[in-house]
């Protein structure tokens, strides 16, 4: 069996999950018998109660929406698989105070007649109940007389304004006709890059190549409307946008509310990109988007994939939306329309090298390491983590050659761009040594002079930022026998060859600086890249 889950017996998955969540949100309690959660404090008199519930494996949906302000009661069911009529009217005789309880249903024929079965019961007993049903999902739309739409991402929607309306203190009939509204103007529609698997089972949902997606996909895992090719996330988000548009009737110049949501292991990073296109399409359109929420709300349990709804909402919505809940899952939102979708790059560094006299051992040296990209990124990949020759790309690439202006000027300018435009530790290293190397060109006109002195505060600067002593494996091992050499007055090409004998010494020694040091002794054999680097700069030093 394929273990993709956390869980100590498949049997107890359910149960042993509840029981970190409620412990994790003390406002919440678990009624053990017929089974439900609950707001601790109790639906004080002349206030509408609002409860939901659905099969599980769709958290932080619901039961994450409990507290002031959304949902006061919760009837999980087994995975994906309705809660029994008896949990829900159990859970409606608990939240009921003396105005009415208000459910909020999903479409789906399991979770529709054991809500409809537990009204019944509860009517009985002479507690006023009414629905709202959400059926949101344009993939299931049909003319015939199918279930229709599924409930899928509108239905936060539709709790939240309804479980704000109830706070608020309106009636029964008038907290079912917002949610029937929010529900009636709101689409959804789903797509997958991977299927789910539910806990203990060995298959996923459905099978999806290493290149697919699957469009209109539901949020039990069942298979989707359309199977294409990998898209990028504009093209997806037109094809959704076009349908749930479509279908809403959506006209140029009305407000919505767009929540675009994770489906379970959509990274965040995903969802505000795919927000960003559905908020660049949507202004295209001239739709205005009034608010907005991107997070994982409803999931399909481990599903790599997201949904976008869109809802018409008038002022009177958007206030409800707006208003304080303490639901624990509801995310801080602010309660205004999305900004302006800006440039977010990064600013290029002034770091040009390209006026001035030729600067001849420089350009030697920068352009070493351009054409070594590839064998330094070998060498990482053998001592570490294989990004150093990326770094050294990133920080130096760039450059035209020859590189121009004075030493002091063109060192600034390789210092400026390691610092910017390279990662890692390499950034960081390689930047200080530059500038120290700048700033005693600066100081001095001597070029053996400057370079003693520069070396000499460049590997203080660098022992100090790393704490790295010789035989570490890193770029000390090339810089410290130069330093040496400098201070004891010898040629620039016996300087050159202590840097590199010191970086050759790299070779036989495992790291334990970096991350080499994580790789232990699979780094021996190759020398490290760092250090090697640093000795093409004294190779080019001595011209
Ligand atoms: P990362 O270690 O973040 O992947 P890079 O691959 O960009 O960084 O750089 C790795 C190089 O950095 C190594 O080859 C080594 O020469 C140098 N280095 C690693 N740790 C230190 C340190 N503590 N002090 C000086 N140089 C270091
Ligand atoms: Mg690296």
């Amino acid at each position: 069996m394929a273990h993709r889950y956390f869980f100590d017996s498949v049997e107890s998955f359910l149960p042993d999950a509840l029981r970190g969540f409620v412990a994790a949100n003390p406002e919440i309690t678990w009624h053990r018998d017929p089974g439900f959660l609950a707001r601790r404090t109790q639906t004080p008199s002349g206030r509408v109660a609002v409860l939901s519930g659905g099969g599980s494996g769709h958290e932080p949906m619901h039961s994450g929406l409990i507290g002031a302000g959304l949902l006061d009661a919760v009837c999980p069911g087994p995975i994906f698989t309705s809660p029994n009529a008896l949990q829900i009217a159990g859970a409606t005789r608990h939240v009921h105070s003396d105005a009415g309880v208000l459910h909020v249903v999903k479409n789906y024929t399991g979770d529709m007649m054991n809500f409809r079965i537990a009204r019944d019961i509860v009517r009985d007993e002479g507690i006023e109940t009414d629905v709202v049903v959400v059926a949101d999902d344009v993939a299931t739309e049909s003319d015939g007389d199918g279930p229709g739409r599924r409930g899928t991402g509108a239905t936060i929607v539709v709790e939240k304004v309804c479980g704000a309306a109830a706070a608020a203190g309106a009636t029964l009939a008038e907290v079912t006709a917002l949610g029937r509204r929010v529900a009636e103007n709101a689409r959804s529609m789903s797509v997958a890059l991977d299927p789910c698997t539910v806990p203990g089972s060995d298959q996923p949902s459905f099978d999806l190549g290493p290149d697919e997606m699957e469009m209109g996909i539901g949020i039990h895992g069942e298979s989707g409307t359309e199977r294409t090719q990998w898209r990028p996330a504009g093209q997806i988000v037109q094809a959704l946008l076009e349908r749930i548009l479509g279908s809403l009737g959506v006209a140029a110049g009305e407000q919505v509310i767009v929540v675009v949501n994770g489906l379970g292991s959509t990274h965040p990073l995903e969802l505000s990109l795919v927000f960003g296109q559905v908020l660049e399409q949507l202004r295209a359109a001239q739709v205005r988007v009034v608010r907005s929420l991107v997070g994982t709300m409803i999931t399909a349990l481990d599903m790599r994939g997201a949904s976008v709804t869109v809802v018409r909402a008038d002022d009177e919505i958007v206030g409800l939306w707006d208003a304080p809940t303490d639901a624990p899952a509801w995310p801080r939102l602010a309660a205004t329309e999305p900004g302006e979708l800006m440039d977010t790059t990064v600013a290029e560094p002034d770091d040009a090298a390209d006026s001035g006299p030729e600067c001849g051992w420089l350009t030697a040296f920068v352009s070493r390491v351009q054409g070594a990209i590839d064998e330094l990124t070998a060498l990482d990949r053998q001592v570490g983590d294989g990004d150093f020759g990326v770094n050294m790309a990133a920080a130096l690439g760039h450059f035209e050659l020859p590189l121009r202006g004075s030493d002091a000027a063109v060192l600034d300018a390789v210092s400026r761009s390691y610092f910017v435009r390279s990662g890692g530790t390499s950034g960081a290293v390689f930047g200080t040594l530059f500038r120290e190397l700048s700033k005693a060109f600066t100081e001095s006109d001597d070029f053996r002079t400057a370079l003693a002195a520069g070396t000499r505060a460049g590997l203080q600067s660098v022992v100090e930022l790393g704490g790295a002593r010789v035989g570490d494996n890193t770029v000390v091992d090339a810089l410290d026998p130069a330093n040496q050499t400098l201070q004891q007055n010898d040629s620039l090409a016996a300087v050159a060859h202590a840097a590199a004998e010191g970086a050759e010494s790299t070779r036989d020694r495992v790291a334990r600086k970096g991350r080499a040091s994580y790789v232990g002794e699979a780094s021996r054999g190759a020398v490290d890249p760092g250090a090697l680097v640093i000795s093409w700069l004294f190779e080019a030093a001595a011209g």
